[in-house]
């Protein structure tokens, strides 16, 4: 008999905010931690060794990175979220997807506007840092946005009014308008695609948009989500230059781990690993990695925001 799990059944059909227009929502699953479970045990024949509990069976597939149990259990969602999202969400191929056609149907004016123009960030060339521009010029640049925007749905409209074809009308909308599509993943691919788009380098917005993917994966997998947050999305993966660079390190009396790093050691980690054929990002990366900062994350269903229409 289908398997149905009591805390993802309570939310189905139920929207929840990310950003200022978005949603995200779970449409349907299949499996959970019990068809993990099932799945994986199908290897266990008769003479085999008798099998751990549940929880201690789906926490060592997912450290040990076993991943087919994993694709037992399928996630269905449904998300709005602003067209330069999307472009990211969709770039994880394992997905299945249905967006609504705007060659077909009329685009709602509906623009993602509740972000600040923080300066470039430094350290990471693809990414915001957290200071602010000027407020003046915050206000003047986003009055301009939506002049543009305004402007573009205006012409849209009497487009598709005066019978332009709906694809020829849209093509110059914003990347901000606000688009909508069923998306579904197997757990296994869904973790992958979760621990790339909830890491810090990746764009604040996808990053809330995989925050309440999370919240709702973890209803209907709650053993197999706490063991990839354990395992994975909190995890660091030393390579063996940082292996042989930490061996080093504790070899000279240095206590790394966890440990406020001075100029001067810093300086030698940087001297010593590149002596081992270390780059300079994979250096900075060793110093995150061994700095053990974890980020509070909650991915409790509280964390989210019904949307009550
Ligand atoms: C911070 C960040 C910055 C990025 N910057 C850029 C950028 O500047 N430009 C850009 O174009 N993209 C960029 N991307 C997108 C990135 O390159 C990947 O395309 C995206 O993250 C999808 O991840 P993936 O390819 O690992 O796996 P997915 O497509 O999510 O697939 C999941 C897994 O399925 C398997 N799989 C899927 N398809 C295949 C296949 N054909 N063959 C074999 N195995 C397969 C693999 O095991 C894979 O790990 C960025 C992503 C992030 C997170």
């Amino acid at each position: 008999m289908r398997k149905v799990i009591t805390e993802a059944e309570s939310v189905l059909g139920v929207k929840y905010r990310v950003l200022d227009h978005g949603h995200v929502g779970l449409v349907d699953y299949m499996g959970g931690d019990e068809a993990i479970d099932n799945f994986a045990r199908v290897s266990y024949g008769e003479g085999t060794r008798k099998t751990s509990e549940r929880a201690g069976l789906i926490r060592y597939l997912v450290r040990k990175r076993h991943s087919s149990p994993l694709e037992s259990t399928e996630l269905a969602f449904n998300i709005a979220c602003p067209i330069h999202v999307a472009r990211q969400i969709v770039r994880h191929r394992t997905a299945s997807m249905n967006e609504y056609s705007a060659r077909y149907s009329i685009v709602p004016e509906v623009i993602y506007d509740d972000y600040s123009c923080q300066a470039q960030s430094d350290n990471n060339k693809q990414g915001r840092s957290s200071d602010l521009i000027d407020r003046g010029l915050e206000s003047c640049y986003k009055s301009d946005i939506r002049e543009i925007q305004d402007e573009s749905f205006k012409v849209y409209r009497d487009m598709v009014k005066s019978g332009v074809a709906r694809e020829i009308a849209r093509m110059h909308l914003p990347l901000n308008t606000y688009t909508y599509f069923f998306w579904k993943m197997d757990l296994g691919n869904l973790f992958k695609f979760l621990s790339l788009r909830l890491d810090l380098h990746a764009q604040y917005e996808v990053r809330q948009f995989a925050h309440a993917i999370g919240c709702l994966t973890r209803l209907v997998a709650p053993i197999a989500f706490d063991a990839f947050v354990d395992y994975e999305l909190d995890s660091v993966r030393m390579t063996s230059l940082d292996m042989r660079l930490l061996e080093l390190l504790s070899q000279k009396g240095y206590n790394c781990i966890g440990a406020e790093i001075g100029d001067q050691l810093k300086e030698f980690i940087q001297t010593e690993g590149k002596a081992f054929g270390m780059g300079k990002r994979e250096i900075a990366e060793f110093l995150e990695k061994i700095s053990c900062e974890t980020l509070d994350r909650d991915f409790s269903l509280n964390s989210l925001k019904v949307i009550n229409e």
